[in-house]
C-alpha cells in the first residue's frame, strides 16, 4: 500500500515537471494532468478536422456589440490608395462615419511626387481633415551616401505635408539588401541619418519588425498558428532563410535605443501583445518609444485582466492602429476596449482558435487610445471634432 502510494506520488510528480517543462511562459497543460481511465480509447466516428470543428457555444451571457467607438478615433496605421481618387476617398470615409473613425493616416507609403499627388487628392476635397498621408523608403540600394540623400528626401517630403515616416514595412530586417549582398541590418549606421532627421523634424516613424514570433518557429502540432501557417506559405519563415525573431528584435531594440530623440512607434505592439511584461519593460527602458494595437487583439482580448492593467498603467504610450481597413472588423476592436462582454468571436478564425473578453477601460485611457496620444505625437492632425 506504501510503496504504491509512493509510486503515485512520483508518477504525478513527473507528470508535473513534464508539464511545466513543455510550457516555459505560464501556458496551458496539455489538456490533462495526468491519465484518466480509458485515456487511450479513440473516437467512435472519424475526428473532424481543426477546420471543420465549430462548435455552438452555450454559454448564455450579455451581449454589448460596439457597432461605433464611443469617441473619436484616429487610425494611425491605415492603408489606403496614394494617391486616392475623388470616388475612392468619398466611399472610404462613409464607411468611416458610422463607425465613428475620424482621421486615418495612410501608411502605405507615398514619396516625391506621388506624396504630393497623393496630399493634394486629399487636400482638394471636402474630406480634407479626415485622412493624412506619412511618407516611406524604400530601403533599396542601401550603400554609401544613401542614408543622407534618404534624409534629405524626407525633409522635403515632410515640407510637402507629410506628418509622419512609415509603416516600415517587415521587408526591412526580414530582406532587404545591402548593394553589397548583406542584409540590410535594423540597426545599420548608414541608415542614421535618417532617424536623426525624425527627430529634428518631431515626425514619428511607425515602424513594423518581423511578424508573430510562432511564424518562426517550426510547423508543428504545438504552434498555435498552424492552420495560418499552413495556409500562407509567404508567413513561414524558416531559420533556413531568415534571421531568427530573436535577432531582429535584437536590432530593432539597439535602433531605438541609439536615436533617443527619435519617436518610433512598433506596429502591432511590436508583436509583444503575447508577453506584455516585455514590452512594458521597453516601455519603461524607453522613452521615445510607442505602440499601436493593430492585428494583435486577439492577443489582448485573450488576457482581458493583464491587458487592462496594462493600458491602463501605460495610457501615454499606446495609440489605435488597425491596418487591413475592413469597417466590419473595426466593432471587435471596439467591443474589445469598452466593454466587459465574456467569450465572443474575434473576425479571423484562422487566426485565434481562442475567444475574446472585453476589457472595459475607463473612458480617460480609451481617449487617449482612440485620438488623444496620436494628437499629442502629431500636432498637425486635423484636429476638429474631438472632445476636449
Ligand atoms: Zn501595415
Amino acid at each position: 500500500m506504501h510503496s504504491r502510494a509512493l509510486l503515485l506520488a512520483t508518477i504525478l510528480t513527473a507528470a508535473v515537471g513534464v508539464g511545466i517543462a513543455q510550457t516555459p511562459r505560464g501556458g496551458q497543460s496539455d489538456g490533462a494532468l495526468r491519465p484518466r481511465p480509458g485515456a487511450n480509447r479513440e473516437p467512435e466516428f472519424p475526428a473532424p478536422s481543426i477546420r471543420d470543428y465549430k462548435p455552438r457555444s452555450t454559454l448564455v451571457v450579455s451581449q454589448h456589440p460596439v457597432p461605433r467607438a464611443k469617441y473619436p478615433v484616429i487610425d494611425i496605421h491605415s492603408h489606403q490608395p496614394a494617391p486616392i481618387s475623388r470616388q475612392q476617398l468619398d466611399s472610404v470615409v462613409a464607411s468611416m462615419d458610422p463607425l465613428n473613425l475620424r482621421v486615418l493616416v495612410n501608411a502605405s507609403g507615398a514619396t516625391g511626387t506621388s506624396l504630393v499627388n497623393s496630399i493634394a487628392a486629399i487636400r482638394n476635397t471636402p474630406h480634407r481633415d479626415r485622412m493624412v498621408m506619412f511618407t516611406n523608403i524604400n530601403f533599396r540600394d542601401v550603400g554609401p551616401g544613401y542614408g543622407e540623400r534618404a534624409a534629405r528626401q524626407l525633409e522635403a517630403d515632410v515640407k510637402a505635408g507629410a506628418l509622419g515616416l512609415g509603416e516600415i514595412m517587415k521587408g526591412f530586417g526580414l530582406s532587404a539588401r545591402k548593394t553589397d549582398g548583406s542584409r540590410l541590418t535594423l540597426d545599420d549606421p548608414e541608415l542614421d541619418p535618417i532617424w536623426a532627421t525624425a527627430a529634428r523634424l518631431n515626425i514619428p516613424v511607425l515602424i513594423h519588425t518581423a511578424d508573430p514570433q510562432e511564424f518562426f518557429q517550426p510547423l508543428d502540432f504545438q504552434n498555435e498558428r498552424w492552420l495560418e501557417m499552413a495556409l500562407y506559405p509567404d508567413r513561414r519563415y524558416p531559420s533556413s532563410r531568415y534571421p531568427a525573431f530573436e535577432q531582429l528584435m535584437a536590432e530593432r531594440d539597439r535602433l531605438f535605443r541609439k536615436h533617443p530623440k527619435t519617436t518610433f512607434i512598433a506596429a502591432h505592439m511590436g508583436w509583444h501583445a503575447n508577453d506584455l511584461a516585455r514590452l512594458g519593460k521597453m516601455f519603461d527602458e524607453m522613452p521615445n518609444l510607442y505602440a499601436e494595437v493593430g492585428a494583435v487583439l486577439y492577443d489582448l482580448g485573450r488576457q482581458p485582466r493583464a491587458a487592462h492593467d496594462f493600458l491602463v498603467k501605460y495610457q501615454d504610450r499606446v495609440l489605435f492602429g488597425k491596418d487591413s481597413y475592413q469597417p466590419d472588423e473595426f466593432p471587435y476592436y471596439w467591443r474589445t476596449f469598452e466593454t466587459a462582454d465574456e467569450y465572443f468571436d474575434y473576425y479571423r478564425d484562422y487566426h485565434a482558435f481562442w475567444k475574446l473578453y472585453g476589457l472595459a477601460l475607463p473612458d480617460a485611457v480609451l481617449r487617449k487610445l482612440y485620438y488623444g496620444n496620436a494628437l499629442r505625437l502629431m500636432p498637425a492632425l486635423p484636429r476638429g471634432g474631438f472632445p476636449q
